[in-house]
């Protein structure tokens, strides 16, 4: 191994290929060429004629600790993706049949005390029998905000942080991909547009040396980054990571989607999910159309009677024909291989319902750019990157198969199967404590906190059957009037915020 001088520091990386340039490679590309600098010549290699997955569109709030680091100006991105500002998500018919919640981003609205959580009081609160008394969802400001159609960004702290709507973005993923394009390009990505036909290895290491395009050219790196979609050609094809199926627990393996004109009324800033007697349909407003879509089960339905389903289901007219999508849920084992690691749909995919894969997308190259390697490829940074991708994946594959089995539907042959299928052991132990004492037994580092698993496990009728022990220092008539004040304060406080549509008009004015 050749040194640069200094025993201790050795040769860094000089040049990285992405290959793939559907949202996850731009992504990567914009962080990449922000984070190594002049000296790392970083190249992404596409194909149009293959294309895109073309879909995402509903984000998560972290997504701004990206557009930070990368410098990306907020009201720029907005206009050039004709995006809308998002601050949670409805479900509808995922508890009940006309039932529906909101799992809104964010922290609860003001806590009554310091050691015992809201939701306790608010459950003891509940037994005081009062007919007007406020759902779970109404402590959050986005609740109220979202009735309107408004939104605002928030002001100067005022030390309660329920006073603040926390937000992320929907957009359009094609525009999204150009946009970030641009910023790559201007910051020294190079872009080669080309159909890879082989990948070559190094016969002793096993790392993949270089690619070869359908025109005889060939691109060779120190590093590879796998964008490559579903196919995964470089980390599951050339270095044959295996692929872990975890469809036993989610069973969708289909969605068909179609954009549909604007609503009239007004820009909705949220996110609906719609469950059907089969999987659920998403509906996203962007500012020039609403994206939908309908994610199902073929071992539940036919195409045909899915595309009923998502058609008779819109708000307003189809501006195409539906698109269909298959996949099959799960990851690869290994993100990171020899000197290739995989970020988007190459690494695997978990169905859109709490809008996570492009959070994936960021955290994978946020880490990577933590255990950034040298041309040595330290076997103890790439474990360490593998460890903690499994555990990220693994936490939020576990959320997301909550909603599936904490269901009372009963109505149909998929609901019933989702309720009574086996959950993996870290599900089945989070729920027993929720629902026998209202604990919530997930680390720090979990994405989703104690906010949104009780959004979604109240909304969904899984209530504790018990309070923290100390809730008892105040009687029930107590907690019941404070939890009532909240939720006023917050339904006044909602008043006063713009119109989102209107927000969003002159927040993106000249851009
Ligand atoms: C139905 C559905 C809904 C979704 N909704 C959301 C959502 O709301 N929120 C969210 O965060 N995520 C969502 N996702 C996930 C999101 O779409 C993806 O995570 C994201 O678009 C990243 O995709 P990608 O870039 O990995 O793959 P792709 O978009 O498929 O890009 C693959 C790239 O690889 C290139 N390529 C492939 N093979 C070759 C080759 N041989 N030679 C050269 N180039 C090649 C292609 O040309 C393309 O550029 C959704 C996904 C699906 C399927």
């Amino acid at each position: 191994m050749t040194m640069d001088g200094d025993n201790s520091q050795p040769q860094a990386i000089a040049d990285v290929l992405i290959v793939g340039g559907g949202s996850a490679g731009w992504m990567a590309a914009t962080m990449l060429a922000t984070a190594l600098g002049p000296k790392t010549k970083v190249t992404l290699v596409e194909s149009s004629a293959i294309g895109t997955v073309g879909v995402g569109e509903a984000t998560i709030p972290p997504i701004k600790k990206f557009n930070r680091f990368c410098g990306i100006d907020e009201r720029a991105f907005l206009a050039a993706t004709n995006g809308t500002m998002k601050i949670g998500i409805e479900f509808e018919n995922w508890g009940g049949r006309g039932e529906k919640y909101l799992h809104a981003f964010g922290n609860v609205g003001r806590e009554l005390d310091g050691l015992v959580r809201l939701h306790h009081w608010w459950r003891m609160g509940q037994s005081a029998g009062l007919a007007d008394y406020p759902a779970w969802e109404d402590l959050y400001l986005a609740r109220p905000a979202a009735n309107a159609m408004r939104f605002g960004l928030p002001g100067q702290p005022t030390g309660n942080p329920g006073d603040r709507l926390v937000h992320a973005y929907h957009f359009d993923a094609q525009l999204y991909a150009q946009f970030l394009r641009k910023i790559s390009e201007q910051r020294g990505v190079a872009h080669v547009e080309g159909k890879i036909a082989s990948v070559g290895r190094d016969g002793e290491s096993g790392h993949v040396t270089h690619v070869v395009l359908d025109d005889g050219r060939e691109l060779a790196a120190d590093f590879f980054v796998d964008c490559t979609g579903f196919r995964s050609l470089l980390l599951g094809e050339a270095m044959e990571e295996p692929f872990e199926d975890w469809s036993r627990w989610l069973a969708s393996d289909r969605a068909l989607a179609v954009p549909s004109a604007p609503d009239e009324r007004g820009i909705i800033p949220i996110t609906r999910s719609i469950a059907h007697n089969v999987g659920w349909q998403w509906r996203i407003p962007l500012q020039n159309r609403i994206g939908n879509g309908h994610v199902y089960s073929s071992a539940f339905s036919t195409d045909e009677a899915a595309e009923e389903r998502l058609l008779s289901g819109l708000d307003t007219p189809a501006r195409d024909t539906p698109r269909l999508i298959c996949f099959t849920t799960g990851r690869r084992k290994n993100a990171w291989s020899g000197n290739v690691v995989a970020i988007g749909l190459s690494a695997g995919f978990l169905e859109p319902l709490e809008s996570t894969s492009l959070h994936l997308v960021q955290t994978g190259l946020e880490r990577l750019v933590d255990f950034f390697p040298s041309r040595r490829i330290e076997p103890a940074l790439r474990d360490r990157y593998n460890v903690l991708v499994e555990q990220e994946w693994t936490q939020i594959r576990d959320f997301i198969i909550a909603h599936y089995k904490v269901n009372q539907r009963g109505d149909s042959e998929f609901w019933r199967h989702c309720a009574s299928m086996d959950v993996p052991d870290t599900l089945t132990e989070l729920l027993e404590l929720w629902e026998h004492q209202g604990r919530l037994t997930i680390d720090g580092g979990h994405l989703f906190q104690l906010g949104s698993w009780s959004q979604v496990l109240i909304g969904q009728n899984l209530l504790p059957k018990a309070v923290h022990s100390l809730t008892n220092r105040t009687s029930a008539e107590a907690a019941a009037r404070d939890i009532r004040q909240i939720a006023a304060s917050l339904r006044a406080r909602a008043e006063g915020l713009p119109l989102h549509k209107d927000f969003l008009e002159s927040y993106c004015a000249g851009f």
